[in-house]
């Protein structure tokens, strides 16, 4: 008998929360933020390393994986988490988002979106029923429905139009998914930054039915200021006594933001990214390593860090090898803004735990205004 999927909400701070997802392939602690491996890969970083910062479980991007290697061979090769010696649990997009950012003409109709590759041209349908296919074929533990997603700002009636959209291809969705016990399909609240949207979706998504919900649509360009206001409200909007997923969020303010306002799991590339763009977050803000004042400066990239970059070099080597064009540079500085991330969600979670999250935030929020130190 496979074990259940379930979450358990262990304690709540004003509205942030702290619990734990558990699942056949382990346990997800929440607050969490869950690194990108959006071509079977946490890009520069071996699986091992993502684990040691902390991370219970990685993102996939379906887009991604149907056109390169495709999901029937990954199948074939025992599913994601072998292909990509990956053990732990793995939540799959559902690759709308992708098509709608990524591929080339795109046609949009009721029965779902077909598009053209970004790598070859060649020609794909994407439906609810293929987008769940894919999603089972590659061995995801947490399934995300189908939807669309319109780039903001938009007008009222385009979101409304395409949220209902998304409520319906929910619930195609929910029965392509089918019955599979120990996986979980999440629904996906649209509805821009409109507030009765927002509930008018949530409600839809209830009565179908979900083992957790997450809020789309935002971090599409709207801004922090926006986001935060949309939060304000839309998380409200769920089940309690089920795991929230805000998509594609973000950096380190936005992440704690979003907890602060009842958000329990969250994705993004940025830290990978930036960590092959020579950009680090550190306690006191971001380091950009590239810049010439780092290259005699003998001191860690963030005294308070336990990762390898940290312990073991300097900015000076770190500069050095992003000066050259190495490849350990990429490597260290991914490592090290995974760790930080990781860093950030383990503090929230004790914070939540212990009551002190708004002492916690305070303290976050102070340590990053007194920015990068100088050079000695
Ligand atoms: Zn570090």
């Amino acid at each position: 008998m496979t074990a259940p999927f379930s979450f358990d909400l262990k304690a709540t701070d004003g509205k942030a929360r702290t619990g734990v997802i558990n699942t056949p392939r382990g346990e997800i602690r929440t607050p969490a933020f869950m690194p990108v491996g959006t071509a079977a890969t946490v890009k520069a970083m071996m699986p091992e390393s993502v684990r040691a910062t902390g991370a219970d479980i990685l993102l996939g991007n379906t887009y991604h994986l149907m056109l390169r290697p495709t999901a029937e061979r990954i199948d074939r090769l025992g599913g994601l988490h072998k292909f990509m010696n990956w053990e732990r649990p793995i939540l799959t997009d559902s690759g709308g988002f992708q098509v709608m950012s990524l591929a080339g003409l795109r046609k949009l109709t009721e029965k779902g979106v077909t598009f053209k590759s970004h790598i070859d041209g060649s020609k794909h349908e994407l439906t609810p029923e293929r987008s769940m296919e894919i999603q089972r074929l590659l061995g995801s533990d947490i399934v995300m429905c189908f939807d669309e997603c319109p780039a903001l700002p938009a007008d009222r009636d385009r979101i409304a139009e395409s949220m209902r959209l998304s409520m319906r291809w929910a619930e195609r969705s929910r029965e392509a998914f089918g019955d599979r016990p120990g996986h979980a399909l999440f629904g996906i609240m649209q509805g821009g930054l409109e507030e009765d949207l927002r509930e008018e979706s949530a409600e839809a998504l209830k009565k179908i039915g979900f083992e957790g919900y997450a809020v789309g649509g935002l971090a599409v360009g709207e801004g922090q200021e926006a986001m935060f206001d949309c939060l304000d409200y839309a998380p409200g909007f769920l089940p309690e006594d089920k795991p929230r997923y805000l998509m594609g969020v973000g950096k380190p303010d936005d992440i704690v933001g979003a907890v602060a306002r009842g958000i329990d799991m969250m994705d993004c590339v940025l830290p990978s990214r930036s960590g092959r763009t020579g950009q680090a977050f550190t306690r006191k803000g971001v380091v950009n390593i590239k810049n010439a004042r780092h290259a005699d400066d003998p001191r860690q990239l963030d005294e308070h860090c336990a990762c390898p970059a940290c312990q073991n070099y300097s900015r000076a080597y770190l500069h050095h090898v992003f000066r050259s064009n190495e490849m350990i540079s990429g490597m260290l500085l991914t490592w090290h803004n995974l760790q930080y991330f990781q860093d950030i969600m383990q503090g929230m979670r004790v914070a939540i735990a212990a009551g002190t999250f708004e002492a916690w935030q305070k303290n976050f929020h102070e340590t990053r205004a007194q920015g990068d130190i100088e050079p000695l």
